[in-house]
């Protein structure tokens, strides 16, 4: 069992918005990629990424020394401190998502991309599934809520065991999750820096990648899609790289932000 932050369950417009009768099933369904530009050429806002802008990239929340936070504290079981973690990222990035989700929409984002690459998803019985990125996240979001809740998979209760299948699960969540944090960055990084929510959003990522990265969750294949945000993001001393001005300024703007939405 795993004891719960008790971190508040965010509303997702998305998760309450679901229109699909057939909900897909997380443990068979799975996703590929495909290059969205096979001739290499590079599309306007790729080659601007406004995201990697020094001025966006130092803007933080807090200054923790994330490279120290995410390991295994003594005493602490691995699984109970994956599924703590897990759970936490998914509402946190959940939360995030929710932030822009009224700009994610069927005609803004027809499909679900991060840089040159298009997701797809891919329903229990592997059937492709085509989907707007606001669809795809919705997927994922109820997938991972379905497996988050399930006292089975991620069992809260005295005596009850993870299953030996946990941590491959841990690490299909992580994919999806990466895949929403991504196209935040790639598609509404814009939105996100108009509600100064970006030191959020850049403390979250540095907070995921490190947590990922301690435990081996994510393949770098997967990655490498933000291997240039990564970088800036990830390998400043301490990971935290926190500037203080900007990043204060900018949260104190975003709690009040979220706290009237
Ligand atoms: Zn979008």
């Amino acid at each position: 069992m795993y004891v719960s932050l008790g971190f508040a369950q965010a509303p997702c417009c998305c998760l309450q918005s679901t229109k699909w009768s057939q909900q897909p099933c997380f443990s068979a369904a799975g996703y590929r990629k495909s290059k969205a530009k096979p001739n290499g050429k590079k599309t306007a806002s790729e080659e601007k990424k406004v995201y990697l802008e020094p001025e966006h990239t130092k803007s933080r929340i807090t200054d923790f020394e994330f490279k120290e936070l995410v390991v295994l504290p003594r005493e602490i079981d691995l699984n109970e401190w994956l599924a703590s973690n897990t759970t936490t990222f998914f509402h946190h990035i959940n939360l995030q998502y929710s932030t822009i989700s009224e700009f994610c929409t069927g005609e803004t984002c027809q499909t679900m991309a991060v840089c040159n690459t298009q997701y797809y998803w891919y329903d229990e019985r592997g059937k492709k599934v085509k989907c707007t990125a606001p669809q795809y996240v919705d997927f994922v979001m109820s997938s991972v809520q379905k497996l988050v809740t399930d006292e089975d998979v991620f069992p809260t209760k005295y005596g009850r065991e993870f299953p030996s299948s946990f941590e491959s699960l841990v690490k299909k969540i992580c994919k999806y999750l990466f895949h929403v944090l991504g196209h935040i960055y790639w598609a509404h990084f814009k939105e996100t820096l108009a509600l100064e929510l970006h030191g959020h959003l850049n403390t979250l990522y540095v907070h995921f990648i490190l947590f990922a990265r301690e435990f081996n969750l994510l393949d770098p294949k997967e990655t490498a899609v933000m291997d240039d945000l990564t970088e800036v993001l990830c390998s400043s001393p301490g990971s935290s790289g926190a500037t203080g001005d900007g990043a204060s300024s900018g949260a104190s703007g975003a709690q009040n932000h979220v706290k009237e939405r």
